[in-house]
């Protein structure tokens, strides 16, 4: 072993400003977070080279006394907190005094600031953590600071570095979390000399803040975006997010913010889709632009140097009330879809379907459905469908029951239905802590490969919470015990376990993506099967039970179950003047 040394100074800062500074959109992050901390109202940020070559951001804020602007970049040098229990009471985004720092270990640096009231400017530049210049400057207002040639001295990072394109990406989502959490500032962004986006300033609560979400994620999102909120506890929700019909393919639209800081929460983001599970189909995500407000004493956000992520002090039930506040603002905009016709050569024109909707002839969303008929989802009271005078008319290829819906025509896919049913009574039973579980008369075999094997028995607590008993039998085959009650109609109990397993095997199932999939999968094979001859008992039944549901108008995949035709439509389709009079 070599003797001990301490590390060079140089060297010691270059290996901590590794720890902040990751890429371009850090650098830009700690800055633009330095600026909003001086009170700024319009940011400037222009970028050149990805960031690589130049960022540069100019504020409007308090500005720097000429003294401190060489302090400011010294080590643990800030004016934000004193002693650590300033940390409870945290008001600011900066407060570890390190960033400028770490900046400046790892680029070439200027600074050019005004304090408010003073006449003269001072201007510092550093290169690679050492003093290379200060001068008194031209006055100007704020602050303006430029980072040139980052990770000159350190080519390690320099290399780690993605393609331009994603940097810039990566620089593009900095500036709109920036906005988005601060809608009474003006933003203006250029990237490789075009201005990329510009925010103008607007105050006044939620109005603002949805101008704003639109401008950022785009018009045609801020219009349709549903407003969900919540206080409980001490916390706060505010939300924007994607209807239940609209979901995207991607998971690119979701910002969250604690305190107006951007973050990676595991929480919210499972509390996020416990909301959507009852309406998202698989690989189907929402976009959401979520504020929560917590008591500053009740988070830690010293976790992480970028501190992109915060800890909740135990108890508090982020969980709860951002599930909630998203699961009513989204049950509330739900409807059941109506039959509309499409445009020709099976292209979707605009929804006419319900009466309501025919007269303002409002595009509306429409679900994809064969030609010439595709589903339209109206807004409305999620129980429109249902009336206690449904009369059952029959059923359609043993898949479809038809009721006549008080003159309108009532259309239910009797597998899709029953999936729903099962799949919500299931969810419901495991959150509950309440799950009936029946055990098997005779274990039932099911081979697999021994790794297979040491995966599911990994999972094997998981695995009885949802209501299977495993235990292995020999090398190569797993035995199941016991299975959720629930399922008892379940025609083929291994397909089922074996999808079950698949799933398991497949997934990391820890994540709500996995559990979601699970579910659905065992209520999809323990549903009615499609082509089940059902008695006018077991249809109403079927109905009513789908009536309980939270939202019983999509199968756990997400495809409708039902579908109308109210009398006026009826009406509308035949050429009649209107209606039918009722009792006619
Ligand atoms: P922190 O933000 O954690 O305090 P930084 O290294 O980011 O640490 O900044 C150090 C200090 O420099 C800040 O506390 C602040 O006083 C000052 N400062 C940095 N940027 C600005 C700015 N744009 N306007 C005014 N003061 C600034
Ligand atoms: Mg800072």
């Amino acid at each position: 072993m070599p003797a001990l040394r301490p590390l060079p100074e140089d060297v010691a800062s270059r290996i901590a400003a590794g720890e902040v500074i990751e890429r371009p959109a850090s650098v830009l992050k700690e800055l633009l977070e330095n600026a909003l901390d001086a009170g700024a109202k319009k940011i400037d940020v222009e970028i050149r080279g990805a960031g690589r070559e130049l960022i540069r951001i100019a504020d409007n804020g308090t500005g720097l006394a000429p003294e401190d602007c060489r302090l400011a970049f010294e080590r643990h040098t800030t004016s934000k907190i004193r002693k650590l229990e300033d940390l409870e009471k945290l008001s600011t985004f900066g407060f570890r005094g390190e960033a400028l720092f770490s900046i400046a270990a790892v680029s070439k640096i200027t600074l050019v600031s005004r304090a408010q009231g003073k006449r003269k400017a001072w201007r510092v530049e550093i290169h690679g953590g050492k003093l290379h210049k200060e001068h008194e400057a031209p006055p100007s207002a704020g602050t303006t600071i430029e980072v040139r040639e980052l990770f000159f001295n350190t080519p390690a990072r320099a290399k780690f570095l993605k393609s331009d394109s994603t940097e810039r990406s990566h620089l593009a989502r900095v500036v709109e979390e920036a906005a988005l959490a601060n809608p009474a500032v003006a933003f203006t962004y250029s990237s490789e000399g075009r201005v990329r986006s510009r925010y103008t300033a607007s105050t006044g609560g939620e109005t603002a803040l949805r101008r704003r979400v639109a401008s950022v994620l785009g018009e045609e999102y801020g219009r349709n975006l549903l407003c969900a909120q919540r206080k409980s506890g001490g916390l706060t929700v505010r939300a924007f997010i994607s209807p239940a019909e609209t979901l995207h393919a991607s998971r690119g639209l979701q910002y969250v913010f604690v305190n107006r800081r951007p973050v990676v929460n595991r929480t919210v983001s499972q509390a996020i889709y416990r909301a959507y599970e009852p309406f998202r189909g698989r690989n189907r995500h929402p976009a959401v632009v979520l504020f929560l407000e917590a008591p500053a004493a009740a988070l830690d956000v010293n976790v992480h140097p970028t501190k992109r992520e915060v800890r909740f002090q135990p108890g508090t039930d982020v969980y709860q009330v951002v599930t909630q506040a998203l699961s009513k603002a989204l049950l509330e905009a739900k409807d059941i879809p109506t039959i509309v016709p499409v445009g020709a050569a099976g292209r979707h024109t605009q929804a006419v379907g319900t009466s309501g909707a025919r007269a303002a002839a409002q595009p509306s969303f429409v679900l994809d459905a064969p030609a010439p008929y595709a589903v339209a989802k109206p807004r409305g009271d999620a129980r429109v469908w249902y009336s206690d005078h449904l009369r059952y008319l029959g059923q359609i290829e043993r898949t479809y029951l038809v009721f006549d819906a008080e003159g309108g025509l009532l259309l239910i896919d009797q597998h899709a239905a029953q999936e729903k049913i099962l799949f919500e009574r299931y969810l419901t039973q495991i959150e509950s802590g309440k799950l009936h579980t029946q055990k098997l008369m005779l274990p039932l075999p099911i081979d697999l490969p021994v790794s297979g094997i040491e995966k599911i028995l990994a999972k094997k607590k998981r695995l009885s919470r949802a209501g299977f008993e495993v235990e292995a039998f020999g090398k190569t085959t797993l035995n199941v015990t016991s299975t959720p009650a629930l399922f008892h109609k379940a025609r083929d109990i291994k397909e089922m376990v074996h999808r079950l397993l698949d799933n398991v095997l497949s997934h990391d199932s820890a994540s709500a993506d996995a559990r979601y999939d699970a579910t659905a999968t065992i209520a999809c094979k323990a549903a009615v099967k499609a082509h089940d001859a059902l008695s006018e008992k077991e249809a109403r039944a079927l109905v009513k039970d789908l009536r309980a549901c939270k939202d019983g108008t999509c199968c756990p995949h997400g495809r409708p179950t039902m579908l109308r035709l109210d009398r006026d439509e009826l009406a509308r389709r035949f050429g009649r003047p209107g209606a039918p009079p009722r009792n006619g």
